[in-house]
C-alpha cells in the first residue's frame, strides 16, 4: 500500500479502542523486523526516526526504503519524524515524503509553540498527505541527545490543550502527562491519568478530531498502557525498547559465537529479537487483525 499519514490510521484506532505502535528505528534490520511483525499480525504501523538518525542515514534513503517496504506490504505504514525542534527541517522532510512530522516546540513559551506548530501545520496541509504532531508540556528524560530533568518537566495544562489544537490546527497532540523517555527508574511511574482524561475530553469529546500520542512507551506497565488506550491514547512511541533489544541481541550473539565472522547471522539474531519484542507491543496495543 502507499505510505499513509498518521491521522488516518489513528482516528479509527481511537474510535475502536486500540493503539498503533510508533517504533523508532536506526537501521534497515530494525525497520524490516518491525514491518514483518506488523504484516504477520495484520496491524497498522508507524515507523519513526529521530532527527539524528534521519541525518545519518539520509532523508531520501529512509523515504525510499519505507516506500519500497510499504508498497509490498498489505498494511498501511506511516513514516514519522520524531521530536524535531527545527521548523525548516520539518518542512524538508514533508517535501521529501515523510507522512507525519512532529514539530516539538514544547520548550518554547506557549505563544511561540503555537506559532511554530502552526507554521508547520499550514505548510504540510498545503502540501497534502502529511499530518503534523505537536507537543504541549515537556516529556522528561532523554530524547535524541536532548535531556530534560524530571523535576523540570512541566505537564500539559488541560485548559491550554484545546486552545493549542484549535489555534494551530495540529493533527495529533502529544500532551506531557508524566511518561518519560528512556528507562523508568521505578516500577510504578507517576502517570497523571486524570489529567490525560481531562485533555481527551476537552479536545475530542464524542467526535475524535485530534488523536492523542503517548511518548515514553518503554517500560510502561501493561495495565498503564491499557488504561491510556481506554482514555483515548492511540499512538504509542517505542524507542528505548528497540535500542536495548538491538544492543542486547548483538552482544548476546557475538558473545556466544566469538570465533565466527558472519554479519548475516548477527542480523538474523537481531531481527528475530526485535520481531519478538514488537509482537509484545502489538499484543499490548491491541492492533493485531485491524487490517
Ligand atoms: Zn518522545
Amino acid at each position: 500500500m502507499p505510505i499513509s499519514d498518521a491521522k488516518e490510521l489513528l482516528i479509527p484506532a481511537t474510535e475502536e479502542g486500540y493503539a498503533v505502535g510508533a517504533f523508532n528505528i536506526t537501521n534497515l534490520i530494525q525497520m524490516e523486523a518491525v514491518v514483518e511483525a506488523h504484516v504477520e499480525r495484520r496491524a497498522p504501523l508507524i515507523i519513526q526516526t529521530s532527527v539524528t538518525p534521519s541525518k545519518f542515514l539520509g532523508q531520501e534513503v529512509i523515504v525510499a526504503i519505507t516506500r519500497t517496504l510499504a508498497d509490498s506490504a498489505p498494511i498501511p505504514i506511516c513514516l514519522h519524524l520524531d521530536h524535531c525542534a527545527d521548523v525548516l527541517y520539518c518542512k524538508q522532510c514533508a517535501d521529501l515524503g515523510w507522512t507525519n512530522v512532529m514539530i516539538d516546540a514544547s520548550k518554547e513559551p506557549f505563544e511561540e509553540n503555537i506559532r511554530q506548530t502552526k507554521e508547520v501545520v499550514d505548510y504540510c496541509h498545503a502540501l497534502g498527505g502529511v499530518s503534523v504532531e505537536g507537543e504541549l508540556g515537556t516529556v522528561s528524560g532523554v530524547e535524541d541527545q536532548v535531556k530534560v530533568a524530571e523535576d523540570a518537566a512541566q505537564l500539559c495544562d488541560p485548559s491550554q490543550a484545546l486552545d493549542f489544537v484549535e489555534r494551530t490546527g495540529v493533527d495529533l497532540l502529544a500532551p506531557a502527562i508524566g511518561t518519560a523517555h528512556g528507562v523508568y527508574k521505578t516500577k510504578n511511574p507517576k502517570v497523571d491519568f486524570e489529567r490525560f482524561a481531562k485533555i481527551a475530553r476537552a479536545i475530542n469529546g464524542a467526535v475524535i478530531r485530534t488523536p492523542l500520542v503517548i511518548h515514553g512507551g518503554t517500560g510502561l506497565p501493561p495495565d498503564y498502557v491499557s488504561k491510556l488506550i481506554e482514555l483515548g491514547g492511540s499512538k504509542f512511541n517505542v524507542s528505548t525498547d528497540l535500542k536495548r533489544t538491538l544492543i542486547d541481541a548483538t552482544y548476546g550473539y557475538i558473545s556466544e559465537h566469538r570465533e565466527e565472522y558472519n554479519p548475516g547471522k548477527v542480523d538474523v539474531a537481531v531481527k528475530d529479537a526485535i520481531r519478538t519484542k514488537v509482537n509484545e507491543w502489538i499484543d499490548m496495543l491491541g492492533s493485531a487483525g485491524r487490517i
